[in-house]
């Protein structure tokens, strides 16, 4: 059982440092998809900083995470949405400038991306990280630990969608990881080829599927 840990929607001060110490105490790293709006401000932009000085790597999840890109129909505000946030990344993007569309509740399909999407994500050379599982932390604090460890005993390799918003949910993340651990899992911080559509820039798996006609 290998498990990829992923983090949307900070960096929050009442809770980033928070994961960051966890992950440091079990050597895990993991990926934060950070939002453009967000690192804006000094302080939040401060702990994505520190993220990825201590070895986890810093992704795109769009600036406002108001809309699911499938569901704009502006383009300037599609290449707003991603390129002023691989702006504010700036120098702490991982190479393959990492890009995560926004679910709305953590459903895969069309409504991720559109056309507009794509043409930047290609152009830019970016690489598409999806998921393939979603324990649903902000519904449930305290119990998506067991939720996610279900999903990720039915599956040989888990990328889990958490977030480091302040619901409650990160206070078991160390029950989390020490669950995987007592089950023989193993973390690692690189993604199943099966979430990675798009690879800097370029197809490698089917893409359709996450954009609207
Ligand atoms: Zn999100």
């Amino acid at each position: 059982m290998d498990v990829t840990l992923s983090f949307d929607n900070g960096p929050e001060p009442a809770v980033t440092p928070r994961v960051l110490d966890v992950l440091n105490q079990f050597e895990v790293k993991a990926t934060f998809f950070a939002l453009g709006s967000k690192l804006a401000d000094p302080q939040r932009r401060a702990i994505a900083k520190r993220a990825h000085a201590e070895g986890h790597w810093i992704g795109n999840h769009t600036k406002t995470h108001a809309v699911p890109l499938g569901r704009i129909f502006d383009e300037k505000i599609v290449f707003e949405e991603i390129l002023d946030t691989q702006g504010l990344i700036g120098e702490l993007a991982h190479p393959d400038r990492l890009f995560r569309p926004f679910g709305g509740g953590g459903e895969l399909g069309s409504h991720l991306l559109n056309a507009a999407a794509v043409d930047i994500l290609k152009s830019e050379r970016m690489t598409c990280v999806l998921w393939n599982g979603v324990p649903r932390d902000w519904e449930d604090p305290r119990g998506w630990a067991e939720v996610a460890l279900a999903q990720c005993l039915a599956q040989p390799w888990s990328l889990l969608v958490l977030h480091d918003l302040p619901t409650g949910a990160m206070g078991r993340l160390k029950i989390f990881i020490d669950r995987v651990l007592d089950h023989g899992g193993r973390f690692r911080q690189d993604f199943p080829p099966q979430c990675v559509p798009l690879l800097r820039g370029v197809p490698v798996g089917p893409l359709e599927p996450y954009v609207a006609a």
